[in-house]
């Protein structure tokens, strides 16, 4: 795949692997800077503007209970684990399954969306406010560390994945979701495509680099896989946002005939992502502490 360069980017160079990053128009005049070597993807604001949303997602209620549901079956498909954490644990919501299911639970959140936390969570969970990378004393010996939509988030990923390396006990293990860089969806929708909506959505993992940076954090037995089912809405999202660009505050999704072509279309996008795995938008990471 080629795209135009844009020139060398002002960057050192790549956050996870230090080669080349080179700036790259994709469609919809809007330049990201993508490592030559491991594809990882840094998203500056002024060369790339999120042009709709003030806020990070809020999150939209059925969407979110079925990416719950799933999630969760995926993270206790071993067993529930005796303790877990969560990083940018938001309302708190998977948080109280693992309480509902028996678990510890405790978890991170620097609050940006100023959700209620589940107040059952509140009041059984060691919870803290703060990004993972400045919170300290933290409760560790954990069975099980994982962030959901967080890594193209926080300040410094390689701090994240370490301080997390550092909760676990031997032997425990990490799982985290973030939207893939190296998907279709980037090419297909350029600007529109929907993972770029949210502001602070800084930078796009690719399944090497989120690897590489796994590894250099300490991690072994890494495997990243390609979701099937996580980020339904976003081709609907995206086509959305192709057809009628223009500020929405409160999201495309906001918008009821959107979120109705979203439920609509999941047939044919689960369709789609069988035969096409770079058409899957999430990558998940899981990996072991020794
Ligand atoms: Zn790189």
């Amino acid at each position: 795949m080629s795209y135009p360069t844009v020139g060398e980017s002002e960057h050192v160079g790549c956050e996870v692997c230090g080669s080349v990053v080179r700036g790259q128009a994709i469609r919809g005049s809007c330049i990201v800077d993508r490592c030559e070597r491991c594809g990882h993807i840094v998203r500056d604001l002024d060369r790339c503007p999120a042009d709709h949303r003030d806020l990070a997602y809020g999150g939209e209620p059925t969407l979110d209970r079925i990416r719950l549901d799933l999630t969760y079956r995926e993270l206790v498909r071993d067993g529930v684990p005796p303790r877990v954490f969560e990083v940018g644990y938001g309302a708190g919501s998977m948080l109280r399954r693992f309480l509902d299911a028996g678990a510890e639970v405790a978890g991170v959140d620097p609050d940006q969306l100023g959700v209620r936390v589940d107040e059952v969570v509140r009041a059984r969970g060691d919870l803290r406010t703060g990004g993972i990378e400045d919170a300290s004393r933290l409760p560790g010996d954990q069975d099980l560390v994982y962030g959901i939509h967080v890594l193209e988030h926080v300040v410094d990923p390689h701090v994240a994945l370490r301080s997390s390396w550092e909760l676990l006990r031997p032997g425990g293990r990490a799982s985290f979701i973030t939207p893939a860089g190296d998907s279709s969806g980037l090419d297909r929708y350029g600007a529109a495509w929907w993972m770029l909506e949210d502001p602070t959505h800084i930078r796009f993992f690719s399944a090497e680099s989120l690897s590489r940076a796994a590894a250099a954090a300490g991690f072994v037995d890494i495997e990243v896989r390609r979701l099937l089912l996580d980020s339904l809405s976003v081709d609907a999202a995206s086509l959305a946002r192709a057809v009628r660009p223009g500020a929405r505050p409160r999201g495309v999704l906001g918008s009821k005939p959107v979120l109705a072509a979203a439920v609509a279309s999941v047939p044919f996008v689960v369709a789609q992502r069988l035969v096409a795995q770079r058409s899957r938008p999430t990558l998940q990471l899981i990996a072991r502490r020794p």
